[in-house]
């Protein structure tokens, strides 16, 4: 078999963080725990009920449109995707499908794997359904319908089929999460089912794909987290090389994801759009969308946060920061706010910035992680920001050494508030870098080690270490050891 080529396009689901559901008054509350308490005739399917469109979710999606760089639809409108099943109570449910809020745009993804800009298809806006469980309830063929996520407004964004790889695929996902909850439009948390994920996966030979002939693809779902998008891609890839290896065809279907026994199975065969009898909701008003100013590019773009991918591409620029130091700042937006402010009095100074991105990564997430374990995010800040970067400042101009700032920094976490240079001065951490302060030091350590001293002199001048020593024993450890050193030389000359 030749080199088979795999092709991914993802289909990502994220629920907005709107107070409202999308198309009545309901709280939007994905924690509230009592199935069936945010609910209302409209979300509920009542005849005679109207919908009415919520403006926050619309303009989510358009800031997610513009923040991708996408071509926002002028003119829009709601249509009905026909289905029934028991969690969407008209028997359809409100979606897009000719006239999507957002046409195209990008999301420039890098990892070990690769580095793509990914080609956004669309994004559109719809309603969530309810969610069901089954066998949970008092028999084991019963099923329980919850109707507090039905109406929920839903982000549908769809990609090209460009990405190659399993790990590109997990890190678009990883990077779409971070882009919501940079934007505040989603917590998009996979594990709560807020954001979903569907991979469509084909194979075929490296010609084919080159011309754009892709394989018959299957779409896999119930993916819940970014590891098992990987994972199943990564099975459904070997899967269909498989099959095609062996002479067999690729069944176009829906699969799940087993996630305990690391498979996809076969689940229904893939309805096409014509199954759905889209047509336009007659209940909702058609949009011009140039026509609304609250959502035009001036107005939305003017509050636009720094994007992660700027973020990433200004601290690797400006600080020299390794792609593993920057990800912790970007992807852990409380350790990358704490920067931001530490570093906020320092304008240009690159060295004192580059000491606070030391002891922020290595010392301070350090001490949180080792208490908190990865939890660590909410703890930051319990040094305050400025006291931080006093600390910084104190150790740039070599006022404490390395091994007091970070017992420093143990004690202001521990809650000490006063000033860093104050704490410094009570526990005896202040750095000794006077020479003359350290010369009656030097003249005692030499007094008390002729042996060594003769040593040195002799021409051994490992000898001089001990006595570095000695005289760092004697100070407690406070002395500047490139001072300590010169004043030695200086004396033993
Ligand atoms: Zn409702
Ligand atoms: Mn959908």
């Amino acid at each position: 078999m030749k080199n088979l080529i795999p092709t991914i396009g993802l289909e990502i689901h994220a629920e907005l963080k709107t107070r409202s559901k999308m198309f009545c008054p309901c709280p939007n509350d994905p924690d509230e725990k009592k199935p069936n308490s945010n609910i209302c005739p409209v979300c509920m399917g009542h005849p005679g009920t109207l919908p009415v469109l919520n403006k926050e979710a619309i303009r989510s999606v358009v800031k997610v449109g513009y923040a991708l760089g996408g071509t926002i639809a002028d003119y829009t409108e709601w249509d009905r995707k026909n289905y029934f099943y028991p969690d969407i109570p008209k028997g359809y449910q409100i979606s897009q499908y000719k006239y999507p809020l957002v046409s195209g745009g990008f999301v420039p993804v890098e990892n070990r794997a690769s580095e793509l800009s990914v080609a956004i298809t669309r994004i559109h806006l719809e309603e969530d359904t309810a969610s069901s469980t089954h066998g949970q309830g008092k028999s084991a063929d019963e099923s329980l319908v919850d109707f507090n996520r039905a109406g929920v407004p839903l982000m549908e964004l769809v990609t090209e089929p460009v990405i190659h790889d399993a790990e590109t695929a997990g890190a678009f996902a990883r990077e779409l999460q971070l882009l919501l909850r940079t934007l505040g439009v989603a917590e998009a948390n996979m594990e709560k089912g807020e954001m979903r994920v569907e991979a469509n996966v084909s194979v075929a030979s490296e010609e084919d794909t080159k011309a754009g002939k892709f394989g018959t693809k299957t779409e896999v779902k119930n993916l819940n987290s970014f590891r098992s998008v990987e994972r199943a891609i990564a099975f459904e890839v070997e899967r269909q090389s498989d099959l095609l290896a062996a002479g067999d065809k690729v069944v176009q279907e829906t699969r799940g994801w087993d996630e305990d026994a690391g498979k996809t199975f076969s689940q229904r065969a893939k309805e096409s759009s014509h199954d759905y009898r889209y047509f336009p909701d007659p209940d909702l008003p058609k949009l011009v969308i140039s026509e609304i100013p609250e959502f035009s590019a001036a107005i939305l773009k003017k509050d636009m946060p720094e994007l992660p991918w700027d973020k990433r591409a200004r601290l690797i620029k400006d600080l020299k920061l390794t792609d593993k130091e920057v990800s912790v700042f970007v992807e852990v937006p409380a350790v990358g706010a704490y920067l931001e402010s530490v570093t906020s009095s320092f304008k240009n100074k690159k060295d004192l910035c580059r000491l606070a991105v030391n002891y922020i990564l290595s010392d301070y997430v350090g001490l949180l992680k080792k208490e908190n374990g990865e939890a660590y995010e909410s703890k930051i800040g319990s040094i305050a920001p400025s006291a931080f970067a006093e600390l910084i400042v104190m150790i740039g101009e070599n006022k404490v050494s390395s091994r007091g700032a970070k017992d420093l920094l143990a004690i202001m976490h521990g809650g000490d508030s006063r000033k860093p240079s104050v704490i410094a001065a009570d526990k005896g951490l202040l750095q000794k870098s006077d020479a003359c302060e350290l010369e009656s030091v030097v003249k005692d350590v030499i007094a008390k080690n002729p042996v060594v001293v003769a040593d040195y002199k002799s021409g051994k001048v490992v000898a001089l270490q001990f006595l570095l020593g000695q005289g760092m024993k004697a100070t407690k450890g406070s002395a500047n050891p490139e001072v300590l050193k010169e004043v030695f030389v200086k004396e033993l000359r």
